[in-house]
């Protein structure tokens, strides 16, 4: 029989979710979704340099001396699970800098583990099957229904060399602190960090990770051009995600941040409940100065001050979500 305390926990749990649904359904799909703070373009950067712009979430545009790349591409409103009609998911807070069509041709996609905020399925599809695509181990079901000829599945410590359109490119997996299950079982799916190597010149894709010293272990007295690591969706996950702080300090450990010159770019779609929302986005630190990255600075957003943000509710929406949580409880 169900002890007094099993049913306290059960009627929680109901509780919960019933205004998780209301948050989703209700209020946020009245929402507005933010107009992307700037828009870079892309035709103006040189394929002789090292660009990169931060599109939104945990998706970079990067071009990498003349191979463009593209993280965990996320370009709809919403993320879930695809229904006919209807994504049942979080709504994104910001619109990406640039849509489809206005990406320039994607040589290679980076993926770097199976939640629907990086692997997303719908965007996935736009592309078209001479794009290459790396992903974590254990991951490439995921893309059925897309269009990819060439799909790579990386575990950790493993490397590959491409060469699209000619040009080489080297991408090494590494394993950062985070998880990989895209629902709550499947948790034999790996998650990437990736470092990318080009014509003498390295970026680090962190993508999602708790604090670590897996970047530590990068360093070999050797620069690193560029870091993009995540800085959002820290609070309360601060096991599978890292602080602003401890980012840059990761930055730093790998030998990425040495000099001064950090601009952020990683954001969570949705509001997280801390500091870390709609301000908060992949930070990227680079390192050498001699040759300065170009982070087309001009062309992304001033970081902004960080603060929680806060939906306006009706006095009828009180109302109801009231209603809810009594029948819940
Ligand atoms: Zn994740």
């Amino acid at each position: 029989m169900e002890s007094e305390r099993e049913a306290a926990r059960r009627a929680i749990k109901r509780r919960n979710w019933l205004a998780h649904l209301w948050r989703e359904w209700i209020v946020e799909s009245r929402r507005p979704i933010a107009t992307a703070f700037a828009r870079p373009i892309p035709d103006t950067w040189k394929n002789d340099d090292l660009t990169a712009a931060w599109l939104g979430h945990s998706t970079v545009l990067i071009n990498f001396f003349g191979v463009t790349i593209l993280t965990d591409p996320v370009l709809f409103p919403r993320i879930g699970i695809r229904l006919p009609f209807l994504t049942i998911g979080p709504k994104r807070l910001t619109e990406p800098a640039l849509t489809f069509a206005e990406l320039p041709p994607i040589d290679l996609i980076l993926l770097s583990h199976a939640h629907f905020d990086h692997i997303d399925r719908r965007t996935l599809k736009l592309f078209p099957e001479s794009t290459r695509v790396i992903t974590a181990s254990r991951t490439r079901d995921l893309l059925r229904g897309t269009k990819f000829c060439e799909v790579i599945e990386l575990a950790w410590n493993e490397s590959v060399l491409l060469t699209p359109r000619g040009c080489a490119l080297e991408i090494r997996a590494l394993q950062p602190k985070h998880w990989g299950a895209r629902l709550q079982y499947d948790v034999h799916r790996g998650y990437n960090s990736y470092v990318i190597l080009r014509n003498n010149r390295r970026i680090i894709y962190g993508s999602d990770t708790a604090n670590t010293d897996a970047f530590a272990k990068l360093n070999d007295g050797e620069p690193y051009d560029l870091a993009i690591m995540g800085i959002g969706a820290y609070d309360p996950w601060i096991w599978a995600h890292s602080t602003p702080e401890q980012a840059v300090a990761m930055a730093d450990a790998a030998g990425a941040a040495s000099q001064s010159n950090a601009s952020p770019a990683h954001s969570p779609n949705r509001q997280n409940g801390s500091r870390c929302v709609r301000s908060a986005r992949p930070l990227f630190c680079h390192a050498n100065m001699r040759d300065p990255v170009q982070l087309a600075k001009s062309q992304t957003p001033k970081p902004q001050i960080p603060g929680k943000i806060k939906i306006p509710r009706s006095r009828g929406q009180d109302r109801i979500g009231r209603r809810l949580r009594r029948w819940a409880r």
